[in-house]
């Protein structure tokens, strides 16, 4: 039995007397690749956001690695092993993937007067695998503004896994881009799911069926239901929650 990397016990966030999360029970095994959907308003980024510990819930815990998050703060989480991708890239648009790179890998090179300090040797191997492994070898001295989009969101994932996290939590990574990035942020994350646990919110139903082994549907807060594309698509309940939209 593998261990839980991430548990939720009836987990609720009041916002001014509307529920966004409502007694909430999740848990997904180590190694997991998951996708959460829902239709609109189904709270999908709240939950993100009270793994995050950027909401704290109003009760319920959240559950990493059998810790409880209770009044740890965003920073405090994110030390703890868990990474978040927004759906907007926040990298430096002035800056190369490489440059990038290095900054993610050492925080404390977050200075300019730092930040032209030579790596080890270490440093830049691990920084030469990231590349790699984003596919971005070839664009490693460009400047990042002429990257695709889909190049952006690659190297936003490569400068989260720059921090070793445990649980990668991604929010809409394909949103705005064509098939064929699309494709290729399945492919990453497929690799990256050999050695990470990861959480993704989709709402691209081609792009889940590349990715998702367990679904999870969130309606209202609630879970609706999961298990794998095929259950999930033809639950009559979810029919009618995405008819209703
Ligand atoms: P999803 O990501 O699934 O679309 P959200 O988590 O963004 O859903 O939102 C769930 C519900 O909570 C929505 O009805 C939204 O309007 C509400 N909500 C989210 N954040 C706040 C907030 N800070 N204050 C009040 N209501 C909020």
């Amino acid at each position: 039995m593998n261990a839980k990397i991430l548990e939720t016990e009836n987990l609720t966030v009041n916002f001014d007397g509307f529920t966004a999360l409502k007694q909430l029970n999740f848990s997904m095994d180590a190694g997991e690749l998951r996708v959460v959907i829902g239709p609109n308003g189904a709270g999908k980024t709240t939950f993100l956001d009270v793994i995050t510990g950027k909401v704290q819930p109003t009760t319920g815990r959240v559950i990493f690695k059998g810790k409880n998050l209770r009044s740890l703060k965003e920073h405090q989480i994110a030390r703890l092993g868990i990474g978040r991708k927004f759906q907007t890239p926040r990298i430096y648009l002035n800056l190369t993937p490489l440059e990038n790179l290095e900054i993610a890998s050492n925080p404390k090179k977050h200075s300019f007067s730092t930040l032209f300090k030579t790596p080890s040797t270490a440093e830049k191997n691990s920084i030469k695998g990231l590349l790699e492994t984003i596919g971005l070898t070839a664009k490693a001295r460009v400047k990042s503004a002429f990257l695709s989009h889909g190049e952006k969101q690659r190297l936003e994932i490569g400068m989260l896994l720059a921090q070793s996290p445990d649980l990668l939590l991604v929010d809409e990574p394909v949103a705005g881009l064509t098939d064929e990035e699309t494709y290729n942020i399945g492919e990453l994350l497929l690799a990256l799911s050999q050695s990470h646990s990861i959480l993704v919110i989709e709402h691209d139903m081609e792009f889940v069926r590349q990715i998702a082994r367990k679904v999870t549907v969130l309606h209202e807060g609630s879970v609706l239901c999961e298990g794998n594309i095929e259950e999930v698509q033809s639950d009559p309940r979810v029919i009618e929650v995405y008819l209703g939209q």
